[in-house]
C-alpha cells in the first residue's frame, strides 16, 4: 500500500473529503483539527460513548458529522504528551496506517493542544505510516478481498502541523532511512530461489546510482585472497559466491572509514549436517546481516552522511551435494588460520571470519560491525525482543548500546572471555567451528574475534529479529529490516562529523 505525502499548514487547511485523523493527549477534550473537521462539537460526546480518552494508540473511528469537510474521523490518542519520544511518534503513525487500510485520502491533524510538533516529529510519524503499510506481494498475482493486497492506487496522506518546512527537510531524511529498511526487508522476504549470490549482488550493485562504489568478487578472485573458510561453506551449491564491497566516501578524505560487514547466505540447509525440514523454508532469511548492511549504505548515501562507511557481505548458499565440504575438513582461512569443520551448518561464521579480515586488512576501519542471523542460541537466550552484542570495546558497546534505546532495535551486551575461546580450540586445527551446545551464541562470537585483532569490532546476532519476529506498529513483514535504523542511528550520533 504506497503513500503519497503532502504537508500543510494547520491554520489554513481544510480536507476535501477522506478520512481525518485528529490527535488528542490523554486526559484533554481538544483534539487537533477539532475546529475544522467537527464545526458543531460532536466529538466529546462521541468520545464520551465510545470511552476514548486520549490513551496512547487508543483510537476512536466514527463518521463525520452533518457540516464536517471529512467523510470519516479517526480520533487517535498519544498519551501523556510530557514523555512523547521520536520512537513514539514512529509508533503513532504506524498504528495510524493500520487502521486505514480501506482509506484513498486522508488528512492527519497533529498539533493536539499540549503536543510540541517537531519537523522530526511530523516526519517520523509519516515513516512509521509508511512502515507500518509495507508488503511484500509482489508474487500474489489475485487482487484479494482485502484491500490492503497490491494494484492499489498510492493512499494520498496530507499531515498538517505548524511545522511545514521543518517537516519537509526532515521527510527528506526520514524517506532515505524508509527506503534502506524497505530493501533490507525485500532482501529478505525474496525466496532463495530467485535472490541467489549472483542476484543479491547485483542488487547491491544498484547502489552505485545514489554514488555508492560497488565492487564484486568472484570465487576465483576470494581463491586468489585465501578464502578457504567461505568458500568451502559455498563449494557444495551449483550456484557461486560473491563477495561485495560497498563503499560510501561522504566523510573527510583521511578519515579511517566505519566498517559493517553482514553474513549472507541466501539458504541454509545446513549442508551435509543438514537442518530437519520443519521450518527451513524460513533459512531464505539467512542472508538478513547482509540484508541490513545493504541497506544500511543505500540510507547513508541517499541522506548524503558526512561519514566514510565500508559495507562488505559475504554471499554463499550453503547445500549438501557430491562436493560439498565435511565435518571433520580443515579448512584455511585468509587469515592464515585452520578451522576444523565440526558441523556444516555453522557455516556462518565461516563465511565472515574472511569478509572480517578482508576488511581489517584492506581499510584498516576505526570500527567494524558485524550483523549475522549466526545462532538459535541467541534466540534461546533472548526470544526475540533482543539482539545479542558482543564487542572487544566497551565505548564501541555503549554506542550501540545508546542506538538501540532510541531506535527500539535493542541490543543486549552478551559476555566473551578466555574460557568461552578455550572451548573452539580443535585437537587437528587452530580452532573448530563449533564449542557445543552450551554457550552457543557466546562460542560463535569468540570464533569471530579470532580474526579482528585489535580493531574495536562488535558482533550482532540477530538470527531472533531479523525475521520472523512478532509483528509490531511499524512492522507487519516476515523480513523486519533490523539493524538499519540502529546503525543509521548509530553513525549519526557518534561518527559523523
Ligand atoms: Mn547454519
Ligand atoms: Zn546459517
Amino acid at each position: 500500500m504506497p503513500m503519497k505525502f503532502e504537508f500543510a499548514f494547520s491554520k489554513s487547511h481544510r480536507p476535501a473529503g477522506g478520512v481525518a485523523v485528529l490527535l488528542q493527549v490523554a486526559g484533554s477534550k481538544e483534539a487537533a483539527g477539532a475546529t475544522v473537521v467537527d464545526p458543531e462539537g460532536v466529538l466529546p460526546k462521541a468520545a464520551k460513548i465510545g470511552k476514548f480518552t486520549g490513551k496512547a494508540l487508543s483510537t476512536l473511528d466514527i463518521v463525520a458529522p452533518h457540516g464536517s469537510p471529512a467523510d470519516r474521523i479517526l480520533l487517535f490518542g498519544v498519551g501523556d504528551a510530557a514523555v512523547l519520544t521520536d520512537h513514539d511518534w514512529l509508533k503513532a503513525g504506524g498504528a495510524v496506517a493500520a487502521k486505514l487500510r480501506s482509506a484513498e485520502k486522508v488528512t492527519v491533524f497533529l498539533d493536539a493542544p499540549g503536543v510540541d510538533v517537531t519537523g522530526k516529529a511530523v516526519a517520523d510519524f509519516a515513516l512509521g505510516m509508511e512502515m507500518n503499510a509495507y508488503s511484500f506481494d509482489s508474487y500474489k498475482t489475485k487482487k484479494s478481498d482485502d484491500d490492503s493486497k497490491p494494484h492499489q492506487k498510492p493512499i494520498k496522506v496530507t499531515i498538517v502541523s505548524g511545522m511545514v518546512i521543518a517537516a519537509k527537510k526532515a521527510f527528506v531524511t526520514a524517506q532515505a532511512i524508509g527506503e534502506g529498511v524497505f530493501l533490507a526487508r525485500d532482501l529478505v522476504n525474496e525466496p532463495a530461489n530467485v535472490l541467489g549470490p549472483v542476484e543479491f549482488a547485483a542488487k547491491a550493485k544498484e547502489l552505485e546510482k545514489l554514488g555508492v562504489d560497488v565492487e564484486i568478487l568472484t570465487e576465483r578472485e576470494m581463491k586468489k585472497l585465501g578464502m578457504g573458510a567461505l568458500l568451502g561453506v559455498a563449494q557444495g551449491s551449483s550456484r557461486p559466491p560473491r563477495l561485495v564491497i560497498m563503499q560510501w566516501k561522504g566523510g573527510k578524505a583521511k578519515e579511517k572509514p566505519i566498517a559493517f560487514i553482514g553474513k549472507g547466505v541466501v539458504f541454509d540447509t545446513g549442508g551435509i549436517s543438514i537442518k530437519p525440514a520443519s521450518g527451513m523454508e524460513e533459512m531464505k532469511g539467512d542472508m538478513g546481516g547482509a540484508a541490513a548492511v545493504t541497506g544500511l549504505m543505500h540510507v547513508l548515501a541517499a541522506r548524503q552522511a558526512n561519514v566514510n562507511a565500508v559495507g562488505i557481505i559475504g554471499l554463499v548458499e550453503n547445500m549438501p551435494d557430491g562436493s560439498a565440504q565435511r565435518p571433520g575438513d580443515i579448512v584455511t582461512s585468509m587469515s592464515g588460520q585452520t578451522i576444523e569443520v565440526i558441523n556444516t551448518d555453522a557455516e556462518g561464521r565461516l563465511v565472515l571470519c574472511d569478509a572480517l579480515w578482508y576488511c581489517n586488512d584492506r581499510f584498516k576501519p576505526q570500527a567494524m560491525i558485524d550483523l549475522a542471523t549466526l545462532t538459535g542460541a541467541i534466540m534461546v537466550a533472548l526470544s526475540s525482543h533482543y539482539a545479542g552484542l558482543f564487542s572487544n570495546d566497551d565505548r564501541l558497546a555503549e554506542r550501540l548500546l545508546a542506538a538501540g534505546s532510541t531506535t527500539q532495535e535493542r541490543l543486549w551486551r552478551m559476555p566473551l572471555g578466555k574460557e568461552y575461546d578455550k572451548m573452539i580450540d580443535s585437537k587437528f586445527a587452530d580452532m573448530k567451528n563449533t564449542g557445543g551446545r552450551h554457550g552457543g551464541s557466546v562460542t560463535a562470537a569468540q570464533f569471530l574475534k579470532r580474526f579482528v585483532r585489535d580493531t574495536p569490532w562488535a558482533h550482532l546476532d540477530i538470527a531472533g529479529t531479523a525475521m520472523g519476529s512478532p509483528t509490531d506498529e511499524i512492522n507487519q513483514s516476515w523480513g523486519s529490516g533490523f539493524g538499519v535504523r540502529l546503525l543509521d542511528e548509530l553513525v549519526r550520533a557518534s561518527y559523523e562529523s
